[in-house]
């Protein structure tokens, strides 16, 4: 079966495409590679193109026989969504519209969608279920919960069956080291904290060290790339076995940790000090996001692997090396 992966050549986009391939599957990578990387695509064919061009999806679509889609393409940078939300609106929005209006088009009826637990913005439960109302707090995260409901609605009146994956922190790399992340600027706190490990000029900037939290810096729940992928295999075969038309599923780990334990886990691994310099908040930071995915466990059966953060962080590590 052949799945279209909009975003094929980007970070979580390349990982799936490897997952996808190994259970069987045929991923056709539609990227424009404004931020994704042609070494990245390994494991199908990669077809250049904007999502913002409905006519050559349908081409592209049409070419493969393609059956599903995984959407991934997106911008997906928190802070630059603050000073630049035109464009998050324009491509975002607008991209993921023209790819809806594809598949309407030609008929495929499946979609597993790249969303991101910054659609809940501030959360007033921890850990966060699926049900946590969404009020995000910055346009990524706006402009992902808008597609949601796109999808949604393009589901109620067209019959697009549909996955919307939350996700938590996506980190570390590949485990055979063949991908990895790899963003222009880069902006994510693991990968800044092994370039200051192995290049003292380059200091992390930790963002808020105020914040109501155990040591004052921000907490996440990151959970490795390869489990991510896997989550997305596991709801395209819901979609392929089940009969309902839309679900939500949080992937995390559930395990809360802060930009300082980051560092910390940085330093064991690397042996190296991680030179920080400590500032203001970033615009759009919540100060806690952890998950509750109990639902995926139990209804996609997706398990993770890699939970340990000292295990996440050396897959990083490994592929910053290398
Ligand atoms: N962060 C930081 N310094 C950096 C990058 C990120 O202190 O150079 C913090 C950021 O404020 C957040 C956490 O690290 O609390 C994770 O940020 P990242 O950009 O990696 O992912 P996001 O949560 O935005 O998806």
């Amino acid at each position: 079966m052949n799945v279209l992966i909009t975003g094929g050549a980007g970070y979580i986009g390349s990982h799936t495409c490897k997952e996808l391939a190994r259970n069987g599957y045929l991923p056709v990578s539609y990227d424009n590679l404004v931020y994704g990387h042609d070494w990245a695509v390994k494991w199908g064919p990669l077809e250049k193109g904007d999502i913002a061009d409905t006519a050559r999806l349908v081409q592209i679509i049409k070419k493969y026989e393609i059956r599903a889609v995984m959407h991934f393409a997106a911008f997906a940078y928190v802070g630059e969504s603050v000073s630049r939300p035109d464009i998050y609106y324009q491509n975002n929005l607008s991209g993921s519209l023209s790819l809806l209006n594809a598949m309407k088009e030609t008929g495929v009826r499946q979609i597993v969608f790249s969303s991101t637990c910054a659609t809940y913005g501030n959360p007033l439960e921890l850990p966060i279920r699926e049900n946590h109302p969404q009020n995000p707090i910055n346009p990524y995260g706006f402009t992902k919960f808008v597609v949601e409901r796109m999808i949604r609605d393009f589901g109620s009146a067209f019959g697009i069956r549909s996955v919307c994956l939350r996700y938590f922190n996506a980190a570390g790399a590949d485990l055979d080291c063949q991908i990895g992340e790899s963003h222009d600027p880069e902006t994510h706190l693991i990968p800044l904290a092994l370039a200051a490990a192995f290049d003292k000029r380059q200091a992390l900037p930790v963002y808020g060290s105020d914040y109501p939290t155990r040591d004052g810096t921000c907490i996440r729940d990151y959970i490795h790339v390869t489990d991510l992928a896997s989550a997305h295999v596991l709801a395209l075969k819901a979609l392929e076995n089940d009969r309902f038309l839309s679900r939500a599923y949080n992937l995390g780990n559930g395990k809360g940790v802060s930009v300082q334990e980051i560092i910390a886990s940085v330093e064991k691994i690397t042996r190296c000090k991680v030179p920080c310099v400590y500032g203001e908040r970033r615009d759009g930071d919540a100060a806690v996001l952890v998950a509750d995915s109990s639902q995926s466990r139990m209804e996609l059966g997706w398990n993770p692997v890699v939970t340990d953060i000292d295990a996440i962080i050396e897959s990083a590590a490994r592929w910053t090396k290398r």
